[in-house]
């Protein structure tokens, strides 16, 4: 059993609550001799009422109450600043342990309050228009630290009495990293949140955003989140420009995936495609776009790009960008023009982890 050495050692280890699985919060309960139960108690009071502190769970024995404090660590990252943008999204950043910085997004849209959270700190995949990917890699996020991200932001909408929202109600990975090349973390987290007992995401609500890793899209059972492919360019050449991951994964590998891919009926992939000025956003590009994606149930998003210091790339005009978008509408093809948010706090797609390079600079003149 996974956990039998640390159960054996229980004086010293603690385990972090919140990359415990339910089936696995049971057996590290059931290895101290303790109901099992106890595991659906506390995750109720967690996930479900939002009580972090175990001497509050009034239908737990106060001995055990004990033991769990003793046993569980409730916080591993730590929120230490919060930037709203003029658009009303909100960026979240938090302390790691080992001193490094994660960060997050509160993006409110109509009905809904989609929190975008991180998967890695730095990226492997070096995407030219990415300021993550200018960063490079530093490590995977553990599967506790995203777990935690969703419960910062409640605790942070919590603290936030003027605020309208209540619950977030989408969960997107598409903040720093490669969700993908973190899949056992990033899969644990998301079997955490669909958990019926706990935050009960259902997987409509989660939506998994990669480059492509298709070594990782095969393994992704359907049904276990949507899935977004970071297209971004309908020719191979381009793309291998922008993304060096294009000579691993071409696009026609990931056509052909996409081609055979089994969803349900409401299961559609999601093709992103970010508009580069006189990169990838003319007419002839929206030709070559629709020319791949015909006959494929998909959505495409369309992002215009953010700019930054970091990235030569440009934001196309709005003329353009509704050009591009009309062509594809015209086409027949589900295409929506997702202005990211945030843009003036860098907390826009493809900006977050500014804050190390904005040090590393620093550090380096
Ligand atoms: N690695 C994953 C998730 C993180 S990036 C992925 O590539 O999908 C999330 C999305 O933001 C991707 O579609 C990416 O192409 C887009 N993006 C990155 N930098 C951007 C920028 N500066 N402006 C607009 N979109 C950007």
């Amino acid at each position: 059993m996974v956990f039998e050495n640390q159960i054996n050692e229980l004086d010293s280890i603690m385990f972090c609550f919140f990359g415990l699985t339910l089936k696995e919060l049971e057996d590290v309960i059931a290895g101290t001799g303790k109901e099992k139960y106890r595991a659906r108690q506390l995750y109720r009071w967690v996930y479900n009422k939002g009580i972090y502190d175990f001497s509050m769970m009034d239908n737990i024995p106060k001995s055990l109450r004990v033991l769990f404090s003793d046993m569980f660590d409730m916080e591993t990252i730590n929120l230490f600043e919060s930037i709203a943008s003029v658009d009303g999204s909100i960026k979240l950043s938090f302390h790691t342990k080992d001193g490094n910085i994660i960060e997050s997004v509160l993006i409110p849209e109509k009905q809904r309050l989609t929190l975008c959270v991180s998967s890695q700190i730095g990226c492997r995949m070096a995407c030219s228009f990415c300021v993550t990917g200018k960063i490079g890699f530093i490590r995977n996020l553990e599967t506790h630290e995203i777990v935690e991200q969703i419960i910062g932001a409640k605790k942070f909408l919590n603290g936030s009495p003027e605020s309208p929202w209540e619950k977030i109600t989408n969960i997107v990975f598409m903040g720093m990293g490669e969700p993908l090349d973190n899949f056992e973390n990033v899969m644990r987290a998301i079997e955490i949140m669909k958990e019926p007992l706990g935050l009960d995401f259902s997987k409509r609500r989660i939506t998994v955003s990669t480059v492509g890793l298709l070594g990782g899209l095969k393994r992704l059972q359907p049904g276990t989140a949507g899935i977004a492919i970071s297209l971004n360019a309908a020719d191979e050449q381009k793309r291998t420009e922008i993304m060096p991951i294009n000579r691993m994964y071409p696009i026609r590998d990931i056509m052909d995936f996409a081609r055979h891919y089994k969803g349900s009926q409401r299961e559609r992939i999601t093709f992103e495609y970010v508009l580069l000025k006189g990169f990838n956003d003319s007419l002839e590009d929206a030709k070559m776009l629709y020319e791949l994606l015909k006959g494929v149930r998909c959505k495409i998003n369309l992002i215009p790009f953010n700019e930054s210091p970091y990235s030569q790339f440009k934001t196309p005009d709005n003329k353009t960008v509704d050009q591009f978008h009309a062509y594809l509408i015209d086409k027949y093809m589900t295409a929506i023009v997702r202005n990211s948010r945030g843009p003036d706090v860098n907390a826009a797609c493809g900006q977050l982890g500014m804050a190390y390079l904005v040090s590393k600079k620093t550090k380096a003149s």
